[in-house]
């Protein structure tokens, strides 16, 4: 689903979030973790306030597992609560729950302690669109295709899931909007399926990701072409290489650019070449 995000739609969104944020004790950010940081909303930490935080580095099945290992370090080291996971394996609440009780535990001591008797941890889901959130919550709330208003302004009554032994999970997830703070950004929520829409124009996009892998690794860019491009080949040659290996010929048996470009980032937004990581710890 593709929305457009107007500053109105913006305050709406962060005023939802804000409300429900009231209601819980611990926020739980979902990240794409081949983007943890461009799937990250700038404002995040500002609405959050003070909330605990627990965040999830979904998608980690396509994600380069050094890289996501470095990124839960760094996580831990601001005093968040990461794990990384595939949202969409059974069990995720598992790995998901002691993180809440651990980012919360804290707080409910306090509350003990003022001989305020113990209840139920209270949760939020929070990310931008497509990062994985429908797919936690269903998987925790165990019913397959349980409808979640993913648009701002499509209200509905919500409710709270029982998530694990001891939390509870309102069942809508908060929306925030992604960040086009820069080119380098848009291209990588684009690459990664974070924004499906053309807000980049999608052969900008793919010759992003091309690039990225070939300087990355590139035999294996190369085996899953059945090409022998190289990163310093100027693109065009890339992309007829490609197109050649491929068959994506229009009827004057030019290379079909299109559907190049469209094939390219089929492929690395599916993680059919590889597992990768665009963001780099370091490059924060
Ligand atoms: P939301 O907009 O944040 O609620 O995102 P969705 O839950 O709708 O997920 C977006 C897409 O990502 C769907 O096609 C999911 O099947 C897929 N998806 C979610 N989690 C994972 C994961 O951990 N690994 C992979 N490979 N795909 C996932």
């Amino acid at each position: 689903m593709s929305i457009n995000w107007f500053p109105g739609h913006m305050a709406k969104a962060r005023r939802e979030v804000e409300e429900n944020l009231k209601k819980v004790d611990v926020v739980i950010e979902i990240l794409d973790a081949r983007i943890p940081n461009s799937s990250h909303n700038p404002m995040m930490d500002e609405i959050t306030k003070h909330k605990p935080r627990v965040v999830v580095l979904n998608k980690v099945d396509m994600a380069d597992p050094k890289a996501t290992d470095r990124w839960l370090s760094k996580f831990k080291s601001e005093g968040k609560y990461p794990v990384a996971l595939d949202g969409r394996h059974n069990q995720i609440i598992k790995k998901i729950e002691p993180l809440a009780v651990k980012a919360t535990a804290e707080d409910f001591n306090r509350m003990e302690e003022k001989g305020i008797r113990r209840r139920a941890i209270r949760a939020m889901i929070i990310g931008i669109p497509n990062v994985g959130k429908s797919t936690v919550i269903n998987n925790i709330a165990r019913k397959k295709g349980a409808k979640t208003g993913n648009t701002p302004g499509v209200t509905k009554q919500q409710q709270w899931i029982k998530a694990g032994q001891q939390m509870e999970l309102l069942d809508t997830p908060g929306i925030l909007w992604p960040k086009f703070e820069d080119e380098a950004t848009g291209k990588k929520l684009a690459l990664t399926g974070a924004i499906k829409d053309t807000v980049v124009p999608l052969d900008e996009v793919a010759i992003f990701g091309m690039q990225h892998l070939l300087e990355w690794d590139p035999e294996r860019f190369n085996a899953f072409y059945n090409i022998s491009a190289s990163q310093d080949d100027d693109i065009v040659t890339v992309f007829d290489a490609i197109g050649k290996s491929r068959g994506m010929k229009s009827s004057g048996n030019e290379i079909n650019y299109e559907a190049v470009t469209n094939r390219v980032i089929h492929d690395i937004r599916n993680g059919k070449i590889g597992r990768y990581t665009f963001d780099k710890v370091d490059a924060q």
